[in-house]
């Protein structure tokens, strides 16, 4: 049986909430569905985990979204994938991990997100590593953490040129349906976890994203997203100072990048990232959007269960 025919159905998932749409998650006539604010908590009780390859990722490709699904009930996890340890602008290797390690932790703080999960692969090769460990890795946690939702980079995605990227990216969504298994890594059952397949995934991409079939209205969010990757402050700090550097090269500088280095983070992520998020809103007539191919629980035998049947 295919995985998604039985995993991704309202039997694997359970029937509750297995329709996607919403008041305020409507599809419109080219299939796109517009993800707006929903009103109280509705998802209370979900879990959602933000597997990133590197800290500022996951901040910069979808936290307004992550910020919104925080808001409205759900739990939310980091896990980082890699170590971090190219991504500074002066310090030396073992200082970059330990920045980026800091920073990770007090983005947690910072969002509202519960914890954070370190797998510590080394950065820029993680074409080199077991990608069946880091599958074993994944469906420990989600498993643990009982996830329900995911957030990560897009499998099906073309144009990326970062191993981490698209390792990271296979490895999680064969662990979304894998946890699910009842035979995959029995031990995980002899210690109390129990098979628990994620029930739907938001891919972002660097973008030309071959496929986007979901926007989010992240207005609402957007003092929450500048936040979170203002907490990547390692990392922001990083590409402020290599802007800045090339700038003076030409004899130039932006006054927006200077001041002190919260006011340079602040300016550049306006510029950078907020630019972005608001070309991206213009597309759909909304302020600041994101993004993302999202693969929403396979409703087949909705339809089916819903006229046959009858209690136990
Ligand atoms: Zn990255």
């Amino acid at each position: 049986m295919d995985r998604r025919d039985f995993f991704g159905s309202a039997l694997g998932a359970g029937l509750a909430g297995a329709s996607p749409l919403t008041a305020q998650n409507i599809a419109g006539p080219s299939g796109l569905t517009v993800e707006r604010a929903a009103e109280g908590t509705p998802h209370q009780g979900k879990v959602l985990a933000l597997v990133t390859p590197h800290l500022d990722d996951g901040p910069i490709f979808a936290f307004g979204t992550i910020a919104k699904l925080l808001r409205e009930g759900y739990t939310g996890y980091l896990i980082r994938a890699s170590n971090d340890e190219k991504d500074s602008y002066d310090l030396s290797a073992g200082e970059t991990v330990l920045a980026n390690e800091r920073d990770a932790r007090a983005l947690v703080q910072a969002t509202g997100l519960k914890n954070v999960f370190d797998l510590g692969y080394r950065n820029h090769r993680m074409d080199d590593i077991s990608r069946i460990e880091m599958r074993a890795r994944l469906i420990f946690l989600f498993r643990l953490l009982k996830v329900d939702t995911i957030f990560s980079y897009d499998p099906w995605d073309h144009y990326e040129e970062n191993p981490d990227h698209y390792v990271t990216a296979q490895s999680v969504e064969a662990a979304c349906w894998m946890a699910g298994g009842g035979k995959d890594f029995p031990e995980h059952f002899a210690a109390g976890l129990k098979p628990h397949a994620v029930r739907d995934k938001y891919y972002f991409a660097r973008g030309p994203q071959q496929l986007v079939n979901r926007v989010v209205d992240i207005g609402p969010t957007l003092d929450a997203k500048r936040v979170a990757i203002h907490a990547c402050r390692t990392m922001l700090t990083n590409m402020v100072k290599g802007v800045n550097a090339s700038l003076a090269a030409r004899k130039l500088k932006v006054p927006e990048f200077s001041g002190s280095d919260d006011q340079a983070i602040d300016g550049y992520i306006k510029a950078e990232f907020e630019r972005r998020d608001a070309e991206t809103g213009r597309k759909h007539g909304l302020a600041y959007a994101e993004e993302f191919h999202y693969i929403a629980p396979d409703p087949a035998l909705d339809e089916y269960i819903s006229r046959h049947a009858v209690p136990l």
